[in-house]
């Protein structure tokens, strides 16, 4: 227990004491750091452009001795900017670890390197297991290159860290993320009314529509998020910006908001442009890999239930594209994206075997 322990903590503090935010090249260190652990077993390692680059991506891949590929993600890049481990590096107290990216996801780099050290040692009865080491998936808006390597494999395996009650995450909701702009034409609000067109007026409208799509449909959330219109309080605004985040675990969800988002208006003398800033499908549960990890959690001792998540990931890729996937599977943690980001080690050696069993399904 204590080695497993020592060895996690030692390369998850190699990880976290690496600055890497998105869109930083420093990436490849991280995708480095892990083949050089599993070079030892014999693993071949493969660098995969990204055409958002500049870092790439990496395989590494172990050969085995059966049937169908199995896939590992995680993502390199973390939410905080250069400087941040100078700050506040990596930190262990007790039986909890602290640092930038601990969660989201370097602890799970680290647990998914550590099962293929597990299942190195056994039967391999896989032809080949992969770790897919993704660059930037906190800014990426569209699948990661690298992600072709889990085209057709038997199994996805994704080690975002399990919910704060050591749930795995059985399904992720996809979203559709907008930025809309609207130009009307200013004029005085007062001396020059009638010749202007109000583009707040219009995005009043647009705003309850948008958010209106979610009718009859449960499992659909539809929130403008930001709103900005207008420069000064005596002048009619002659524009407006909003921006949407849609999101559902059912497709026809997404791709009705898709068909509606610029079907509003018209309003008159006031155009809409809608940007892109990316659309995620919905990763959907599958029901055997589900199962089977509950059942093997249990026998490993394990609290483990199912989460569906609100929250995208590169599952939602491989899902998507119609592997069965599983995510959740790095160590418990909790709040992500904050100062106070934590993962827990009592569970990280059982969550090892589990991963082990899975990918040995
Ligand atoms: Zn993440």
């Amino acid at each position: 227990m204590a080695r497993v322990i020592e060895t996690f903590c030692d390369r998850l503090q190699q990880l976290v004491d690496i600055d890497t935010p998105s869109g930083g090249v420093e990436q490849e260190r991280v995708a480095e750091l892990l083949a050089g652990w599993l070079a030892p077993l014999g693993c071949r390692t493969e660098w995969v452009e990204e055409p958002d680059g500049p870092a790439r991506s990496m395989v590494i891949a172990l050969p085995g001795s059966g049937r169908g590929v199995v896939a590992l993600l995680g993502h390199t890049d973390t939410v905080f900017p250069a400087g941040t481990v100078a700050a506040r590096p990596f930190r262990r107290e007790g039986i909890r670890c602290f640092g930038p990216g601990v969660a989201d996801m370097k602890g799970g780099l680290v647990l998914a390197a550590m099962a293929m050290e597990t299942c190195a040692a056994r039967q391999r009865p896989f032809q080949e297991l992969r770790l897919l080491v993704c660059a930037d998936e906190e800014v990426r808006l569209r699948a990661p290159a690298v992600s072709v390597h889990a085209a057709g494999a038997r199994a996805a395996l994704v080690f975002e860290c399990a919910r704060e009650n050591g749930d795995v995450v059985s399904a992720r909701k996809g979203a559709v993320w907008r930025t809309m702009e609207l130009t009307g034409r200013s004029a005085h609000a007062g001396a020059d009314t009638a010749r202007g067109r109000s583009a707040v007026s219009a995005l009043a409208h647009e705003i309850l529509r948008i958010e209106g799509l979610t009718e009859g449909r449960p499992d659909m959330t539809s929130v403008v998020t930001t709103v900005a219109g207008g420069t000064a309080a005596n002048t009619m605004p002659g524009d407006a910006r909003a921006t949407l985040d849609i999101r559902s675990s059912a497709p026809a969800d997404l791709e009705h908001a898709l068909a509606q988002l610029g079907a509003g208006g018209p309003y008159d003398g006031v155009t809409i442009e809608i940007i892109d800033r990316g659309t995620w499908p919905p990763m959907p549960r599958d029901e055997r890999l589900t199962r089977v990890a509950l059942e093997h959690a249990r026998e490993l001792g394990l609290t483990v239930g199912e989460q569906l998540s609100g929250g995208v990931s590169d599952g939602c890729w491989t899902g998507a594209d119609g592997v069965p996937t599983l995510d959740g599977l790095g160590p418990v943690g909790a709040l992500d994206h904050t100062e106070a980001e934590w993962i827990e080690l009592e569970t990280v050696e059982r969550r090892v075997q589990l991963a082990a069993r899975l990918i040995e399904l």
